[in-house]
């Protein structure tokens, strides 16, 4: 059958976001500057967490950054981690820094996410980096809702104007969302595990996030014809297969487009990872 929908390929926008910072990084070393230099901190043996982190750590080996990876055990205490998180802070070669989440369940994932310079906060978590999103002054962003913002901008979807629907309100993922959309003037409306009429709602989407954490939640009778449809989901159903929150054999033949799990929005969330280290590493060099 003849494909109709417009499929948004993040292997493609990815790769080429890349390409561009490895020009930066060229430029930068022209002049006589270093690397930028990306740390992570993880704690335990979480398969996900591992795979996140190793997929952070080729795209800095593709981009030409120096990257450190910081390993504790899931025993680790607060105090350590927080210790390290300072000695990051310090650390003048260390441009930017991300400790993976989650966190074990005995450390307090707002305590160490706030301990972390602001300006050093590429995953741009810290309450003044949020901050400065809610105002719309500039900062760091968070790396997924940036990077469907992105996919959005590469497509040429129309942002301004339209209406946009969030299923999920995570700090992380949702909220941000919403207030980058809002920022690009769409009327927004955020959902969540309490929402009345989750599908009439979301019908009316000419953008539609889902950010739950569900496999398959958003179904075709859940999408306007023509709608464009961000997957943010990552949900792993047997041990080698990831699905997103999105039906996506049922919902493509609605969507005027629509991002695939995986191969979408989960590679732009690394190169927007990579693009906030240049931008921390700018702000720290001057
Ligand atoms: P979360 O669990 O913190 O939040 C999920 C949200 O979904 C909550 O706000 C909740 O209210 C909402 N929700 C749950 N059940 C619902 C229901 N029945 N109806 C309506 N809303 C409901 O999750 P998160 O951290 O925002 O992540 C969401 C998904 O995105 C997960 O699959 C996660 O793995 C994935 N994720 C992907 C990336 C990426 O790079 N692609 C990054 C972060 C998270």
């Amino acid at each position: 059958m003849e494909t109709t929908y417009k499929l948004l390929d993040g292997k493609k926008i990815s790769g080429e976001i890349k390409q561009e910072i490895a020009a930066v990084v060229n430029e930068l070393l022209e002049k006589g500057g270093r690397r930028p230099h990306l740390a992570g901190v993880l704690v335990g043996h979480d398969g996900g967490s591992e795979t996140y982190m190793a997929s952070k750590v080729k795209a800095c080996e593709e981009v030409g950054f120096t990257s450190s990876l910081i390993r504790y055990e899931d025993d680790v205490t607060e105090e350590e981690l927080l210790a390290c998180v300072h000695r990051l802070n310090q650390d003048p070669t260390v441009d930017g820094f991300i400790v993976q989440l989650p966190l074990p369940k005995h450390i307090d994932e707002q305590k160490i996410i706030e301990a972390v310079d602001p300006r050093k906060d590429v995953d741009g978590f810290h309450p003044v980096n949020v901050g400065h999103l809610a105002i719309g002054a500039p900062g760091l962003r968070p790396c997924t809702p940036a990077g469907c913002i992105r996919m959005l901008d590469y497509a040429g979807i129309p942002i301004e104007g339209a209406r946009a629907v969030i299923i999920g309100r995570s700090n992380i993922v949702g909220k941000p969302m919403a207030m980058l959309l809002l920022e690009r003037h769409a009327t927004v409306t955020v959902c969540h595990s309490r929402t009345k009429n989750l599908a009439e709602v979301a019908r009316e989407a000419d953008i539609l996030v889902a950010a739950v954490g569900r496999p398959h939640f958003v179904t075709a009778d859940m999408v306007k014809e023509g709608a464009t449809v961000i997957d943010v989901g990552i949900n792993r159903i047997a041990p080698k297969t990831l699905v997103g929150d999105v039906d996506f054999d049922a919902v493509s033949e609605v969507a005027g487009a629509i991002t695939p799990v995986p191969g979408g929005v989960g590679l732009l969330t690394v190169a927007m990872l990579m693009e906030n280290v240049v931008q921390a590493a700018k702000m720290q060099r001057g």
